[in-house]
């Protein structure tokens, strides 16, 4: 399969230059599994390469959804045919450590597989369920990547690896990509310094009012309360919330007062 190299326009539209080849499969189900996460990840490129079973029934079952990806997977013989193309192919392995490769943490191989996409084509890829990549395989790839699992119990199921991949690369995407930020509705937006002034001064007033204060300066209460309050970034909304909840205060006490009999009254 080539593919010419794409001059992307964005970084979702380079991710359709990212193929995920699976190499020697045991079970077709696997693959449906390693489909699905690809599809949810926004990735849709997997190549196959000498599958044991061709796909069944279960593959597609397990694909969920993603039988689309199945149907436009190619096979072929031979890893190096699958990537003869490819710019970069980044070999995924279990173990650590296993030959003289650069070795790549997911993250930071998804966001070099991204880069690389504006020159060409980039392969990430998967070894067999039981014996994984073989030494040779491994030397047809550019760097290996290893998902940083317990040494004791390093072997993700196929498909798990895959969705781990798959999952980074879409960070990656997301992050050189990102959604335009929704305009917050006006209530949503920070409180003007104007807003909080008036907040403040309606704010000291109504302590004077219900005399929390009591006969002490009142400085070093409103240098602590603004200190509290601009702290925790109050929206336009949350000021007048309390805007309104002061002027009840105040309502009460003034009331409390001309009755001469509330907790103000000397
Ligand atoms: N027993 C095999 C494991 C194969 S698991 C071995 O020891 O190599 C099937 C494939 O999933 C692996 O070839 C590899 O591509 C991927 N995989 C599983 N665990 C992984 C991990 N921790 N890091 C990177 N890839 C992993």
């Amino acid at each position: 399969m080539s593919e010419s190299p794409i001059a992307p326009q964005s970084a979702a539209g380079a991710a359709g230059a990212i193929r995920i080849v699976l190499v020697g499969t045991q079970h077709p189900g696997n693959i449906g599994a390693a489909a699905r996460a690809m599809k949810t990840m926004g990735l849709s490129r997997l190549v196959l390469v000498s599958p044991e079973k061709p796909l069944d029934d279960t593959a597609y079952r397990r694909s969920a959804g993603a039988e689309d990806v199945l149907d436009r997977a190619p096979v072929y013989a031979t890893l190096a045919e699958a990537v003869a193309d490819c710019r970069m192919v980044l070999g995924c392995t279990a173990r650590s450590r296993r030959v003289q490769l650069e070795q790549l943490e997911p993250d930071a191989a998804a966001q070099r597989a991204l880069q690389v996409t504006a020159e060409g084509p980039v392969a990430i890829v998967f070894g067999r369920e039981r014996t994984g990549l073989t030494n040779e395989e491994l030397q047809l790839c550019h760097a290996s990547v290893h998902i940083p699992s317990d040494p004791a119990f390093s072997s993700l199921n196929l498909a798990a690896a895959v969705q781990v991949l798959a999952y980074e690369v879409r960070l990656a995407v997301l992050a050189a990509d990102p959604a335009p930020a929704e305009p917050l509705p006006p209530d949503a937006q920070p409180a003007t310094h104007e807003q909080l002034e008036g907040f403040f001064a309606q704010l000291a007033q109504t302590l004077d009012e219900i005399d929390f204060h009591k006969g002490r300066s009142p400085d070093s209460a409103m240098r602590k309360l603004r200190r509290l309050f601009v702290r925790t970034g109050l929206t336009a909304h949350e000021v007048r919330l309390l805007r309104g909840v002061l002027a009840d205060a105040q309502r009460m006490a003034r009331l409390a007062g001309a009755a001469g009999k509330g907790p103000l009254s000397p």
